[in-house]
């Protein structure tokens, strides 16, 4: 596994994102959204650096479903909260080619949110992007599988506190073992 981002350049990353998105909302009260499960642990440490009054909330995406390319997207609201009304910001993990963060705006939109912006910890630089961009990015990275800080594979690394990428003999090793 090689690191490509540290738990210290994750702390110093997490911290500046808050300071944008603070400056953004301007103390305005927000809803703020987790994407399930990739996004929790950027959640917890984000939301404890906004200083706006915030309700906080989940829903969940998920598009994996075992492998390391996008396969069909699955989207379960059931836990969400009643965001009709409200300014959201929508936190996931990483944006890739922004299938996701693209469905969930439109469906947040269709329950009636007053607005819906978006926070990142990381974005892939590839071309084949959707027009829909995030709002807010804390790393722009290359295009390779990354793990750690939430991110998995097959539900596993998520609780790595640093970013590494996933090389293709240890995909196929974490396969072996636990898929
Ligand atoms: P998108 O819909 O933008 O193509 O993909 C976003 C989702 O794909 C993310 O929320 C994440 O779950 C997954 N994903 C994309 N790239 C990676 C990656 O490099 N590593 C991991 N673990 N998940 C990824
Ligand atoms: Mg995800
Ligand atoms: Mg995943």
């Amino acid at each position: 596994m090689r690191t490509l981002i540290t738990e210290a350049q994750l702390a110093d990353g997490v911290s500046k994102l808050a300071g944008e998105i603070d400056r953004h909302y301007q103390g305005k009260p927000i809803t703020v959204v987790a994407v399930l499960t990739g996004s929790v642990v950027l959640f917890a440490d984000l939301i404890r650096r906004l200083s706006m009054p915030q309700r906080v909330g989940v829903i969940q995406a998920s598009s994996y479903r075992g492998g390391t390319r996008p396969g069909e997207l699955v989207i379960d609201a059931k836990m969400l909260i009643d965001v009709k009304d409200r300014d959201v910001l929508l936190v996931d993990d990483i944006f890739d080619t922004g299938a996701t963060i693209a469905k969930l705006k439109e469906e947040l939109e269709t329950y009636g949110a007053a607005s819906v912006a978006t926070a990142v910890l990381l974005r892939k630089t590839r071309s084949d992007q959707h027009s829909v961009r995030p709002d807010f990015v804390a790393f722009e990275i290359p295009d390779e599988f990354v793990v750690g800080y939430g991110l998995d594979y097959l539900d596993m690394y998520r609780n790595l506190p640093y970013i590494a990428v996933l090389e293709p003999d240890e995909i196929a090793a974490t396969a072996h073992e636990f898929g």
